[in-house]
């Protein structure tokens, strides 16, 4: 079994306590790789050596030309291990391999290729000033960052902060998730080998409650961004304010999904197919609660449940596989409490609704559909984070907006409609992070992405989330040779 330890400042090590855990294989529910636990002490040490690296040291004299050269120096090697880091990811978290080489792996070194081209384009503003004096601004790094990410895509959520934070100069402490610390460990030695200076980047594997927890409260963290569950964001929240350290969080979703009787009905099915079920239904943006207009519900649910049932579910390393085993058994469980609620709570189970029964041996559910679903049903209303969709129906514009915005969260929503006045009509009421028309759970490196309401705050991705990573100073020059006098006095 291959062993991983923690990294901080540049070298391997183990945990001051010496404890470890097991990263298991979702497909073979087996453990496959021994991981050193970080504690609290751990923590600290990271952190001391992120602060020594971001205060004085090669990276924090470095011009930002040559950031970016050496931020595009580890794109290339990243580009370089592509089909290593895919096999990697899907071994991990269960996503198919598909979606790992061509999807999550090329899309995160997009990423870092994105913002190694922004290092040397962040600039502050010279401000209208009176002639005797000049006021002007500077965009400075923050500081210290730490980094809380989830197991749904490793790779890509740690990038979507690591390399806008880096971009801007600042140093880094990641917190992956227990679930899935390995790509992130495999990525962190290529960032070594590309040439990262020492301290700039530091993993730290190990439990939300113990070292997520020492990160969060750490006095010396200039800023946690989080991804990860509403429950836990609104708890780092809460840690977070002992410090006053700033927050960005990426939440949680319910995304509404809605598609009129003037859609293209077969697109709209194949999108909103892909909206449910992309990632085994472990997106945080994707489409769980379906509107589907009165007038076309019977045809677009017998021809979403007809092809829903073709779903190939099996092994993540198959190129044939659609649909791999969820990322944990607690996951599984999860899925399972929510079906048996939907199933009292009366809405109708049209397809799925059972762990897979030709792969015992994962956590492989079967895609699950639930028809007549209304908004208040649990099912709708919580978060489930697998392959299980709720359909509701409606009747008009009025109609679905109120049952769409009626919900905690406000990450994304989509609009399947060939009305133009009605698209953007709906792209404005919706609340919602982003609005999807006519396609679902689309990413692009340059677009912010981000919720509202209880999915998050700040908005990631794009020249946008450069904000989250930069600090304002206003600097106020007095060119008056006689200076300033108090009261005359
Ligand atoms: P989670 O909240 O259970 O865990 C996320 C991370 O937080 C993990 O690394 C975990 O160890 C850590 N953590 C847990 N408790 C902590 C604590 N008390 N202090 C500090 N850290 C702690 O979420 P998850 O189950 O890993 O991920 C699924 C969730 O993530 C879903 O709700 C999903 O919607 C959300 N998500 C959001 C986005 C987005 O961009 N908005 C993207 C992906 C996932």
């Amino acid at each position: 079994m291959k062993k991983y330890q923690l990294f901080i400042d540049g070298k391997w090590q183990e945990a001051v306590s010496g404890k470890t855990f097991y990263s298991n294989n979702p497909s073979t529910g087996e453990a496959y790789a021994e991981v050193a636990e970080a504690g609290a002490v751990d923590v600290d040490i990271a952190v001391k050596a992120a602060r020594r690296a971001f205060e004085n040291s090669e990276w924090s004299n470095m011009a930002p030309s040559d950031r970016g050269r050496l931020l595009m120096r580890v794109a290339n090697l990243l580009r370089d291990n592509q089909e290593k880091l895919a096999i990697i990811e899907s071994t991990d978290n269960g996503l198919p391999i598909n979606e790992t080489k061509y999807i999550a792996i090329p899309s995160m070194i997009d990423v870092l290729e994105f913002y190694a081209g922004l290092a040397n384009k962040i600039q502050g503003s010279t401000l209208s000033s009176p002639n005797d004096r000049l006021n002007y601004t500077l965009k400075e790094p923050i500081g210290v960052i730490g980094a809380i990410v989830p197991w749904n895509f490793p790779l890509m959520l740690t990038m979507w902060k690591l390399a806008p934070a880096l971009a801007a100069g600042n140093t880094i402490v990641i917190k992956p998730s227990e679930h899935t610390p390995i790509s992130i460990l495999e990525m962190a030695q290529l960032f070594k080998e590309a040439g990262i200076p020492d301290g700039v980047i530091n993993v730290i594997p190990g439990f939300g409650k113990e070292a997520g927890n020492a990160l969060v409260s750490h006095p010396d963290i200039d800023k946690i961004a989080f991804t990860g569950s509403t429950k836990t964001g609104q708890l780092i929240m809460q840690t977070a304010s002992q410090n006053v350290t700033d927050v960005s969080l990426e939440l949680g979703g319910k995304s509404p999904n809605i598609v009129f009787e003037d859609a293209n009905i077969e697109h709209a099915v194949n999108g909103s197919m892909f909206g449910i079920f992309f990632a085994q239904g472990q997106v945080c943006a994707s489409g769980t609660r379906l509107f589907v207009q009165d007038s076309i519900y019977d045809e677009f649910v017998e021809q979403f449940v007809e092809k829903a049932k073709k779903i190939r579910v099996g092994d993540p390393l198959d190129e044939a596989t659609q649909m791999g085993p969820q990322t944990s058994t607690d996951q599984l469980e999860k899925i399972e409490y929510y079906v048996s609620k939907g199933k009292e709570e009366g809405a109708t189970l049209l397809l799925g609704g059972e762990r897979n029964e030709n792969l015992q041996k994962g956590n492989y559910y079967t895609p699950t559909v639930f028809g007549d679903v209304t908004n208040d049903m649990t099912i709708a209303r919580e978060e489930i984070f697998g392959p299980v969709l709720s359909i509701i129906r409606f009747k008009d514009e009025e109609d679905v907006i109120q049952k769409a915005n009626d919900t905690l969260y406000g990450l994304a929503a989509g609009v399947w409609t060939s009305n133009l006045q009605r698209a953007h009509r709906m792209t404005k009421k919706l609340k919602a992070g982003t609005v999807y028309v006519n396609t679902f759970s689309m990413l692009d490196t340059v677009a912010p992405f981000g919720g509202m309401k209880q999915s998050g705050i700040g908005r990631e991705l794009g020249i946008e989330a450069l904000q989250m990573y930069t600090t304002t100073k206003h600097v106020w020059i007095d060119l008056n040779e006689n200076g300033f006098n108090w009261y005359g006095v």
